[in-house]
């Protein structure tokens, strides 16, 4: 079909405008953009603004850059601009974006399925002290998150990291954003299905694609073989879930429409099993079923979640395969419940192949420049070379020789990222927050970071797997609804009646088999300087009260 100004030239429209219309759905016909941001990704695919970076922005500087890349396109590469300093949480609200925006970017560098060799990391770290003021923060999604970014030095970075297979391609924007893996794909001892070769054809096929680089929202999805259930599928728009099938042995489960954020939806089961080398075909069908059937008419509806609520699961299914795979999927298993209880494979573990990995966690994801160099060349001299990121803003270093273990762990534990970490290091993680977001109402990682030492001190002796979620606004970044204690920042009332930093407070959440969203807590706020207090004591409560083997969610 040919492109015509109003119409993709990839989606065919399925169905004659009607009834849904009004949701601004492409596969009934509807191709006039309902909204702004509609409007300028129909103006120009946000592929195109790298072009102008090069040549226009870059040499010009901030002050050249056209609002709408300023504020939309330049996020297909990346680029967000960040909060300008000494802005309180009560202004976010009310100010205008240009009031909010700082002339410098966060820059996000995606590592799909959080692979990375000690060249790569080396890399990382250079430029970070080179052009980001040290900063360099691993993310809940397997990323790295540089700030203080000048436009200025954007295509040199960019220059750096492609020359060791690193990008920063659609790694925010309305795109397939960073496909998250296993940390330890491959090497895992009790591994179902190594989904590796799945991630890397996706990547091949669809990131960086003009045919999906306009989708109404932000696109989410993971891949992992391992039963630990390591990467937060029930949150992703799309996820294979390792299973092994009765008859046809190893491959994956389907998992879609799951994402936080306000609204937030557990992902659910097709009931559909995926070998591996149908995981891209099942991929793309699922992200064409986005791209044609998402509404684009409201921001705040957008997310494939909302389809899928309002189809369901067999709906969906039926869709997927009359429309897009042209064949019936296989009926399969749902995962087993796992076995551990942590899933970010923090420790020193045996590999399949006889070897070990080790995983450590510095607080929070807050690493530095300087640090990552330093964890490369210790990489590079126990390991193979090869290390990857968690979910959970921790890191692992593979391929490590029995007899290199005990040097490794110690020059880790040297540089104060723990092998064996309390579980309040462990389990607790906290999103950007009010440094460097404009959407933030609150300050989020060094509050996290005090919190662990705190409760370190307070009660040395607890010793239950616990997950703390701190976000610095509703947006739920850090995961806010499914840890045991979830951390909404907000404004709240002191006792003396003044408004200050505080957070509304979620009980009880969980991800796993038992995967749920934690009750908030009616009328629970807690302001900052009071959340060490407040959480020593659901602690303290919890440590008391519990019957045996009884969970914090349960
Ligand atoms: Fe920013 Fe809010 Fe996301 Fe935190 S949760 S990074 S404050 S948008």
């Amino acid at each position: 079909m040919a492109a015509t100004p109003d119409q993709p030239a990839t989606v065919t429209p399925r169905r004659k405008a009607g009834r849904h219309r009004g949701e601004g759905q492409w596969a009934v016909g509807h191709f006039t953009p309902l909204n702004g941001n509609e409007q300028f990704k129909k103006d120009d695919d946000g592929l195109n603004v790298r072009t102008r970076i090069e040549t226009i922005y870059s040499k010009r500087g901030f002050d050249s850059i056209d609002p709408n890349d300023l504020r939309g396109r330049m996020r297909w590469w990346g680029l967000y601009t960040q909060r300008k300093p000494g802005i309180d949480g009560g202004k976010t609200a009310i100010l205008e974006p240009e009031e909010l925006d700082d002339e410098y970017f966060m820059l996000r560098v995606r590592i799909d399925g959080g692979r990375l060799t000690t060249e790569q990391l080396r890399v990382i770290g250079e430029i970070s002290q080179e052009f980001a003021r040290g900063t360099a923060d691993l993310t809940d999604r397997q990323n790295v998150q540089y700030h203080w970014i000048r436009i200025e030095d954007v295509p040199e970075i960019w220059r750096r990291l492609e020359e060791v297979g690193l990008s920063t391609t659609e790694a925010c924007g309305d795109t397939p954003r960073v496909i998250l893996g296993s940390p330890v794909a491959g090497i895992a001892e009790n591994e179902i299905i190594d989904g590796t070769p799945a991630i890397d054809e996706i990547q091949r096929r669809f990131i960086g694609n003009p045919d999906f680089s306009n989708l109404p929202r932000k696109f989410k999805s993971a891949v992992s073989g391992s039963p630990q259930l390591d990467v937060a599928h029930e949150i992703n728009d799309v996820a294979f879930v390792g299973v092994e099938h009765p008859e046809h042995g190893p491959g994956f489960d389907l998992w879609v429409g799951g994402g936080l954020s306000t609204n937030p939806k557990l992902g659910v089961r097709l009931g559909a099993w995926v070998p591996l080398d149908e995981v891209p075909d099942v991929y793309g069908g699922v992200i064409g079923i986005f791209r044609d059937y998402g509404y684009r008419r409201l921001r705040t509806r957008a997310r494939l979640k909302f389809l899928v609520a309002d189809w369901g699961p067999e709906k969906f299914r039926r869709i997927l395969e009359d429309e897009y795979l042209k064949r019936e999927l296989v009926d399969g298993p749902a995962p087993e419940q796992p076995t551990g209880t942590w899933r970010d494979h923090l420790g020193v573990h045996k590999q399949k192949d006889g070897r070990f990995y080790v995983g450590f966690a510095p607080r929070v994801g807050r690493v530095d420049g300087a640090t990552l160099t330093k964890i490369a060349d210790l990489a590079g001299a126990h390991g193979s070379g090869r290390l990857r990121t968690t979910a959970e803003q921790k890191m692992i270093v593979l391929d490590v020789e029995e007899a290199q273990v005990e040097s490794l762990v110690a020059g880790l534990e040297a540089m104060d990222l723990r092998v064996t970490p309390s579980p309040f290091r462990r389990g607790t993680m906290a999103c950007t927050g009010i440094e460097f977001c404009k959407l933030a109402i609150v300050e989020t990682k060094a509050r996290g970071a005090s919190l662990i030492d705190e409760l370190e001190r307070r009660i040395p002796e607890f010793d239950e797997p616990i997950t703390i979620n701190i976000n610095g606004c509703p947006n739920a970044c850090a995961r806010i609804q499914v840890a045991d204690i979830g951390l909404k920042g907000q404004l709240v009332l002191d006792s003396d009646g003044n408004q200050v930093e505080g957070f509304q407070v979620h009980l009880g959440g969980a991800l796993g088999l038992e995967a749920g969203f934690g009750r908030k807590v009616r009328g629970l706020k807690v302001t900052s300087a009071e959340l060490p207090d407040y959480v020593e004591r659901v602690l303290l409560r919890f440590q008391e009260q519990r019957e045996s083997g009884e969970r914090f969610a349960t």
